[in-house]
């Protein structure tokens, strides 16, 4: 059997005329930018995300980036950003000026661990970027009593968590303004770039809108230094195609992972833990391996996951590890000298997570095949 890590299988049978009308009518209208279609999706996501105000943009990087500015963060002003996450987090910061400063994650979830934020804000800190990576919801109470505390902004980065939920309430609501990107891997995928800022904030959202429209709040007046990332037609119209099963999708997605959940006992595998407060989406379902290699009391990390990795690509599983380099040892941002041991946490994660497949419509007999062949390694065969 072969199972890719992830791969686009029909959502429905009359989604694919969905998208083709869907191309039909922005072609016939031959109006490609800044339309109906673009005003139309940013009425039905908002709403799907409970919150007044949608504003399309072209990605996720940029309804970061553009949420920041709108904040008003730049130049001197530093940011919060969990060290484990998509370097978009981090760059998103950098374009405005700002500076990224790494608090590390839980290990047990991945995400930010509110406990660390604190010890890392000092005068220059403005904002706190919380993501809800893998799908699965930050502990948004102790960050926003922080957040209020110091006076911060909260942008939350919702690029993999669409639709899911904390403590019951869709996250993007608890924050000044969250960004989504619709990359088409996403859980709501476009078919191409795009991405969304919401907020329940009136002039953060005009001043969002502007920012991406070259800093135009009219037609060639121009009042901010702006960008140019709007979300286009076609793809908006794809997407208002497409958000209808997203939480069919979603729902699918966490069948499949309540399956890897109560299959999966090798008793070197660690499981993804749920906390009780956020039912996830699972844009990914990451498990870590315990074995690591002892050599002379020093400890050689990702030796199992490499040798769990090996075993399922040679049965024809597909994997994928998120992420292999954690950001503060990019070559990008060399320039802030960070070292080997400055984020032991985000280094573990990424030596030791594997992401095993996930996507809608996987079917019993591909889950049950990934479940048998996980629980069939034995890390201690060469
Ligand atoms: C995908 C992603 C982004 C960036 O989205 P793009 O649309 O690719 O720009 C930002 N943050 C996280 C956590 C992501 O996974």
């Amino acid at each position: 059997m072969k199972i890719p890590f992830v791969t686009f299988k029909p959502l429905e049978k009359d989604l694919d005329k969905r998208l083709r009308d869907a191309f039909d009518r922005v072609y016939n209208r031959s109006w490609y930018i800044e339309g109906e279609e673009d005003k139309n999706f940013e009425k039905i996501f908002a709403n799907y995300c409970e919150t007044k105000y949608a504003v399309g943009c072209g990605n996720g990087l940029d309804s970061l980036m553009l949420s920041l500015k709108a904040l008003g963060i730049g130049v001197g002003d530093e940011v919060i950003v969990p060290s484990n996450t998509y370097i978009a987090t981090a760059l998103a910061v950098t374009y405005t000026g700002a500076t990224p400063i790494f608090v590390e994650p839980d290990i047990r979830t991945f995400n930010i661990d509110p406990l660390k934020i604190e010890e890392k804000i000092n005068e220059k800190t403005k904002a706190i970027i919380p993501v809800h990576l893998y799908g699965q919801a930050c502990d948004m109470d102790p960050i926003m009593s922080l957040a209020d505390k110091y006076k911060l902004k909260v942008v939350e980065d919702c690029a993999q968590a669409h639709g899911a939920t904390y403590k019951g309430r869709k996250i993007g609501s608890f924050g000044n303004a969250a960004g989504f990107s619709f990359y088409p891997g996403k859980n709501l995928g476009a078919l191409g770039d795009a991405g969304a800022i919401i907020t329940n904030n009136k002039e953060i959202a005009n001043k969002v809108r502007a920012l991406g429209n070259y800093g135009s709040d009219y037609k060639y007046h121009h009042i901010y230094k702006g960008h140019n990332s709007r979300l286009d037609e076609l793809q908006a119209a794809f997407l208002t195609a497409k958000l209808p099963f997203l939480d069919k999708v979603n729902l699918n997605r966490r069948e499949t992972a309540n399956k890897y959940l109560n299959g999966i006992n090798n008793p070197n595998v660690i499981l993804p833990f749920v906390p009780y407060y956020t039912e996830p989406v699972w844009h990914i379902f990451g498990v870590r391996i315990k074995t690591n290699e002892e050599k002379n009391g020093k400890i050689k990390l990702g030796v199992g996951r490499n040798s769990l990795e090996k075993w399922l690509n040679d049965n024809g599983i597909g994997t994928n590890k998120h992420y292999p380099i954690p950001i503060h040892l990019q070559k990008c941002y060399e320039n802030m000298r960070f070292h080997k041991g400055d984020f032991p946490i985000a280094e573990e994660i990424s030596a030791t997570e594997l992401s095993l497949p996930l996507y809608y419509g996987m079917t019993d007999e591909e889950i049950k095949f990934v479940i048998d062949k996980i629980n069939e390694w034995n890390p201690e065969e060469k």
